[in-house]
């Protein structure tokens, strides 16, 4: 099968000719057909996560593909069903996390397109507890970004609480989805881009957003809650400065450059940081069922599977109104 191999971080992702997976006990084979590029996948890249990715790796965490096989015992899904592979790609089920329903913290998970070889290659095989129907309404490359970008995003505006007005810093592949959901529960969505985006900021407010301005700005009204999605530390306390009383500030990503120091003043009055780590099945439960009723919308740029490093490019220049998407078969 053709695939996009990581061979060691910082080298260019090779194109690459690879036996098929075959599906083991519980298990279910999937001919893919669209995979998301995350943020995620670049932290592989540049080496910036704790602990040592599986290599080579196939990376590639939001896969939405048709089952071709099943393993023994696999029998949740049909042959020809179309389900989606999130990042959690199995959770022993026993450690005091997984009992205590927060499977996203386990202590024994293994990751897809990280510890297990993910969604940038023509086949890839799963762990069938953790996949997902996706909805009917979704195309193949529109439903990809929701299965990490929209849920782990979801999971971070539980976090937030009630929050009515929400600061959303940085304006990328899951702002723009959560922005439609936040929207949709009724509350008013402050976004922050880079500075001087005009576009990206122009994009925020046509999914919803009430106000839309650089990320060194104060918003015009105090926040009740923030998500930042860039992966930049400063924007931490840029969120606490912005933020009203008891406000939660919530960092969706995996990987944050170094937070400054600041003064306790910023953080007093019961304001808190925190932070998102992975999703739990019921999280994407959550997600799917409410995207098709909003609806959710994604906006994606695709590519075909062979361009996958100019994907990662892309997405690191901030290029993308949305989430980029491979495209490997229809
Ligand atoms: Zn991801
Ligand atoms: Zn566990």
């Amino acid at each position: 099968m053709r695939a996009m191999v990581l061979d060691q971080p910082g080298t260019p992702l090779r194109a690459a000719e690879l036996p098929e997976p075959e599906p083991g006990p519980g298990e279910i084979k999937l001919a893919v057909r669209t995979c998301g590029v995350c943020r995620t996948d670049l932290h592989i890249y540049d080496s910036e996560l704790q602990g040592e990715p599986k290599l080579p790796l196939v990376m590639g965490h939001q896969i939405v593909g048709v089952v071709i096989a099943r393993g023994d015992g696999a029998e949740r899904f049909e042959v020809g069903e179309r389900v989606g592979v999130p990042w959690l790609g199995w959770a022993d089920g026993t450690c005091r996390y997984c009992r205590e329903g927060r499977e996203n913290l386990c202590v024994n998970a293994r990751f897809t397109g990280y510890d297990i070889d993910g969604g940038y290659a023509e086949f890839t095989v799963a762990a069938e507890d953790f996949c997902f129907p996706i909805p009917a309404p979704y195309s193949d490359a529109e439903a990809a970004p929701l299965l990490c970008a929209g849920l782990i995003g979801y999971r971070a505006l539980r976090l937030v609480g009630e929050a009515e007005r929400i600061g959303f810093y940085g304006f990328g592949s899951s702002a723009h989805i959560l922005c439609q959901v936040a929207v949709h529960e009724g509350r008013r969505v402050f976004a922050f881009t880079r500075d001087g985006d005009a576009e990206g900021q122009a994009f925020a407010r046509r999914l919803g957003a009430e106000w839309a301005g650089g990320s060194s700005e104060l918003p015009p009204e105090e926040l009740d809650g923030a998500i930042v999605f860039a992966a930049v530390g400063p924007l931490m306390v840029q969120a606490l400065k912005a933020s009203a009383r008891g406000a939660r500030v919530i960092s969706a990503g995996i990987h944050m450059s170094e937070i400054p120091a600041f003064s306790y003043d910023l953080l007093w009055e019961e304001r808190t940081l925190g932070s998102v780590a992975n999703l739990t099945r019921a999280d994407g439960e959550d997600l799917l069922r409410v995207a098709p009723e909003i609806p959710v919308r994604a906006a994606v740029t695709t590519y075909p599977l062979e361009d996958a490093q100019r994907a990662l490019e892309d997405a690191r220049a901030g290029k993308i109104e949305g989430s980029a998407v491979l495209v490997i078969s229809r």
